[in-house]
């Protein structure tokens, strides 16, 4: 399998002398299989010479598969200059996470409606097929394919791609689901010690993986002003990584503010914390035109994660039952979530809570931790209690960072735990990612 990197710019393209060797297009990889498949991550701006060197080959029609992992502008920028897409006889499979409020074809047609662009997004001569998908396991260009959702203010899918007998996961626009990494008191380094069961899901996820290409915008000393924006820092990812027994990692997304002189100390700085971690693991910043040629190696590993299925979380109203002793806080998640999408119900306590889902089983509920009375680890041991509310998919919403508070929740059996400052994007893409596991009880 070959992996090449045509974009590694995080937000904004940035080109000029002070980003010519990590390169300025936005997130695009290609990746091309031993049967010849090709496989295109994300779709910003670097898709414009990725396309140029596959319409240099000639010859035989160009069938592309590309995934995208969102549809913020710096993955989808480089698509209305895809050229392949403008030639007969070629053909382009698009899939990226449903459970946005557009569908992705009308996303890519709004961004080629003729305000902003010459050639509209129906009139390309290619065949164009659109593929909007949920967690789970898919056949795409002959490769096994997983999906599973990222932490980011958008549906935004990660890819665990598998093929030739290796693996290779794209993390790209995705943020830590807790300050803390580690259990405490737990022994570091080992995926069973991560704190938050989202961070947990993440580590299995990426389990193995010959290249995990994970963002990595930000330093551990820019991050706390940049949280809720939905990226990474080069430390989080080589501790979760080295946990997961990844071989190598490829940093990127790399923020528009950083020249290549930054980035390279950012280099530094995650090899020296690679080698702390005392795993074989090689890091390093991902740059335009860096390509590897990956092969089997004995210890291979099998797929760990991922349910096989593709429950579709887009085909009904689900029911989310709120509950928050504040009226301002309960007002404002009430409104986040209000949409087509949910009917919502409201409580003001742990008791009129339980009260109101004995009546009328919702199918998600978002529960406050600290409330006056009955707090939200009691409504969970009564919930967990009960066998019709055993598997109800709960989502703790709080201001309890610490370490303690985020381990009784999971303890007492939440499915995730939200913490502020939050975002509204943050916040829906959580409820729906959990809506679209729950399916799977
Ligand atoms: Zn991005
Ligand atoms: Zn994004």
């Amino acid at each position: 399998m070959r992996v090449r990197f045509w974009g590694t710019r995080g937000s904004i393209a940035t080109p000029g002398p002070g980003t010519n060797h990590f390169g300025g297009n936005t997130s695009c990889v290609g990746v091309t299989t031993a049967s010849g498949d090709l496989l295109v991550l994300d779709c910003g701006t670097g898709a414009h010479p990725l396309a140029t060197q596959l319409m240099a080959r000639g010859g035989k029609p160009i069938n592309a598969n590309i995934l995208l992992g969102h549809t913020h502008w710096d993955h989808i920028q480089g698509f209305p200059f895809f050229s392949p897409a403008f030639v007969k006889g070629n053909s382009a499979a698009i899939y990226g996470p449903e459970g946005s409020s557009t569908s992705l074809r009308d996303v890519l047609a709004g961004q080629m409606e003729f305000t902003y662009f010459p050639v509209e997004l129906s009139q390309l001569p290619a065949a164009i097929t659109y593929h909007e998908l949920t967690e789970g396991i898919h056949a795409i260009g002959g490769a096994r394919v997983a999906a599973q959702f990222l932490n980011h203010p958008a549906m935004t899918l990660g890819y665990r791609i598998e093929a030739d007998g290796v693996a290779v996961v794209y993390l790209v626009d995705h943020e830590p689901f807790s300050d803390a990494l580690w259990r405490a008191g737990a022994e570091q380094g080992r995926i069973e010690s991560i704190l938050h069961e989202g961070d947990r899901r993440h580590a299995k996820f990426m389990a193995g993986a010959d290249l995990v290409i994970h963002d990595a915008q930000y330093t551990p000393e820019e991050y706390p002003q940049k949280k809720t924006w939905g990226h990474s820092t080069y430390e989080y990812v080589v501790r979760i990584a080295a946990a997961a027994g990844v071989r190598r990692v490829a940093l990127t997304h790399h923020d528009p503010g950083h020249n290549d002189h930054f980035v390279a100390d950012i280099e530094r700085k995650a090899r020296i914390l690679a080698l702390q971690c005392g795993k074989e693991l090689d890091v390093f910043c991902a740059y335009e035109g860096c390509e590897l040629d990956l092969e089997p190696h004995s210890a291979s590993k099998p797929f760990v994660t991922a349910a096989p299925f593709q429950a579709s979380v887009a085909q009904r109203r689900f029911r989310i039952l709120v509950v928050d002793d504040h009226p301002d806080t309960l007002a404002m998640i009430v409104r986040a979530l209000d949409g087509d999408y949910y009917t919502i119900a409201e409580a003001t306590s742990g008791q009129e809570a339980l009260r109101m889902i004995g009546e009328n089983l919702p199918d998600l509920l978002v529960l406050d931790y600290k409330m006056i009375g009955m707090d939200g680890l009691a409504v969970m041991k009564a919930l967990r209690a009960r066998p019709d509310t055993r598997q109800l998919p709960v989502l703790m919403l709080t201001a309890m960072t610490d370490e303690p508070s985020t381990r009784a929740a999971f303890e007492a059996g939440v499915t995730d735990y939200v913490t502020k400052p939050f975002s509204i994007p943050q916040l829906t893409a959580r409820v729906r990612a959990c809506l679209a596991r729950a399916q799977f009880l």
